[in-house]
């Protein structure tokens, strides 16, 4: 019972033992960057501890540190109260220290088994040993809720059981210790709750557990404690149980930040996209889009929810005139040209559609462009920007700038190279762009993935500013968050379809993680 009374086991933790970790004074810095600065910080023996903090807040440069990829340039890290130099990875694990990458470090064609054991055993040891790992891995994988088959090759697995083999991994090199960078961005919401489970499981062993997470709601779910990082600094540490999502969203930005989206009831106008019966067979022959149809009007956001990779991408793609598609697409009630190469954007443009492409990197940006260059970018037939023959790089220059001083683009430089700007502000730009060319219909995917809390609140704003303006919004999101606070009707899609349509009002993440996952319990 001790064990799992929380707040008892605390204060034991507290008392009786020395922090699991204990980093004194870490700073590390980049060239001119100070990623970290002056960090004291200590987490409790049995906890689960969170991390939060805006994007380059330094987070991940500090766990970095803790596992031996990078070197501090100062001060000193304890684990169970001993001083202790962790030159490299293998430092870490022989000091019981786990971490589980973002990017899954695994061989896709070994198996489970061969993976977990990879690395930790002797190459010529190899197979006397496998026997006794395969049985040490049954029992862990028993003990904590990580059902996975040893036997199944990993290039098999979805990405929530990929996970679970890095967990194992660490596990099996007896980690006291764990610490997982960002690991539910790509889970469903059901696997996010198993992971969850394992944390518990674990926790109530006595390990401890590190989790950074830009998610506030999973932070208040699962954590013990949570400190914050602002600009390379530890800003505040406080116990889960006496804070509030609001309150740690203004200790990440340093103010009061609105996290609920505050919008009126839609009133949707004339039809403005009509979608039937689309379907994309890619270069390998596999259908990505199975049939999608679909209704837009004016002045709503349809939200298309959905694990990545289950032919939203796909479908952004053909509606902005980059990929051809067989079926049919009205605008205005007007037909689209659906067999067009992917010269066809231009045209898509011109007829009233903006596009705020998913991967903004690849599509969105060319980085080593500047942001004026940028703006123009698909529009340079503008008669507004064309003085005879040239473009007027002045008027677009101006224009630009009032563009990033509306949007809160910093710093507000139009010259500067997109390269030199944020995430969060090089999506502001690609927004400015799009948004303020007064589109029909916008189509925008992953609107705030990879931006930041004050800018999500920002785009978020704009989102709904433009629907009121009477505009159609076509939002495709893998934050179901963002999706339930954004749109007005919500479409799942599963495996190149619309597995079912809800209004945000009446269902909730769990039914829509369910539609996510391919199960509809309600026909329709
Ligand atoms: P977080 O994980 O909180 O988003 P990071 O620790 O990744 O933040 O980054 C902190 C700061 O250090 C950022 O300004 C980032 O650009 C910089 N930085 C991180 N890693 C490197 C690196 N290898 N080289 C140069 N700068 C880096
Ligand atoms: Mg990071």
């Amino acid at each position: 019972m001790e064990l799992t009374h929380k707040s008892g086991r605390q204060e034991t933790a507290a008392h009786d033992l020395p922090p699991a970790i204990e980093l004194r004074g870490i700073s590390k810095a980049f060239g001119p960057v100070q990623a970290n600065k002056d960090i004291n910080f200590s987490v409790a023996k049995g906890t689960i501890h969170g991390i939060i903090g805006e994007n380059g807040a330094g987070k991940s440069t500090l766990m970095s540190i803790l596992y031996g990829f990078y070197k501090a340039d100062a001060g000193e890290v304890l684990i169970n109260g001993q001083t202790t130099l962790i030159p490299d990875s293998q430092a870490a694990i022989s000091a019981g220290i786990g971490m589980v990458f973002q990017h899954f470090k695994l061989v896709e064609n070994f198996t489970v088994l061969e993976n977990v054991i990879l690395g930790a055993e002797d190459g010529a040891m190899l197979r006397p040993s496998l026997a006794k790992a395969r049985k040490e891995l049954t029992r862990l994988a028993k003990e904590y809720e990580l059902n996975v088959n040893p036997d199944t090759l990993v290039e098999e697995l979805s990405v929530g059981h990929k996970q679970r083999v890095e967990i194992l991994k660490a596990l099996y090199r007896h980690a006291d210790i764990l610490i997982l960078d960002e690991p539910t961005g790509v889970l469903t919401p059901a696997e996010a709750d198993h992971l969850f489970r394992i944390f518990d499981g674990l926790k109530k062993q006595g390990k401890t557990i590190i989790l950074i997470t830009h998610k506030l709601r999973e932070i208040m779910d699962i954590t013990d404690t949570v400190s914050v990082m602002r600009r390379g600094e530890m800003t505040a540490t406080v116990k889960t149980s006496e804070t509030s999502p609001e309150h740690l969203a203004e200790l990440m930005v340093g103010r009061k930040v609105l996290l609920e989206v505050s919008k009126t009831p839609a009133r949707p106008g004339a039809s403005v996209l009509e979608v039937e019966n689309l379907r994309v067979v890619d270069e390998d022959k596999v259908e990505r889009l199975k049939g999608v149809s679909l209704q837009l009007r004016a002045g709503e956001i349809l939200g298309i929810a959905g694990v990545a990779g289950n032919g939203q991408s796909e479908l952004l793609e053909v509606l902005a005139g980059m990929q051809t598609a067989t079926g049919s697409v009205r605008l205005n009630g007007q037909e689209l040209d659906l067999t067009g190469a992917k010269s066809d954007a231009r045209t898509r443009r011109k007829k009233g559609i903006a596009h705020v492409p998913e991967d903004r990197h690849d599509e969105g940006l060319i980085l080593e462009f500047s942001a004026w260059e940028n703006i123009a970018f698909g529009y340079e037939d503008d008669p507004a920007y064309n003085k005879g023959m040239l473009m007027d790089n002045a008027a677009l220059r101006a224009e630009t700038h009032a563009k990033m001083e509306r949007f809160d683009v910093r710093p507000p430089h139009p010259r500067l190279e997109a390269k030199n700007f944020s995430g969060g502000n090089q999506q502001k730009i690609v927004l400015a762009r799009e948004i303020e060319r007064n589109p029909d219909l916008l189509l925008i995917g992953q609107p705030t993935r990879g931006v930041d809390i004050g800018a999500i609140e920002f785009i978020h704003q704009r989102i709904v500013e433009l629907r009121d303006q009477g505009k159609a919004i076509l939002l495709v999101s893998v934050e179901l968050d963002e999706i339930m606070s954004l749109s007005d009707r919500i479409a799942v899609m599963f495996d190149g379809q619309i597995m079912g349509e809800r209004r945000p009002e009446e269902t909730d993440e769990k039914e829509l993680g369910l539609l996510m996952a391919g199960i509809n319990r309600k026909a329709n």
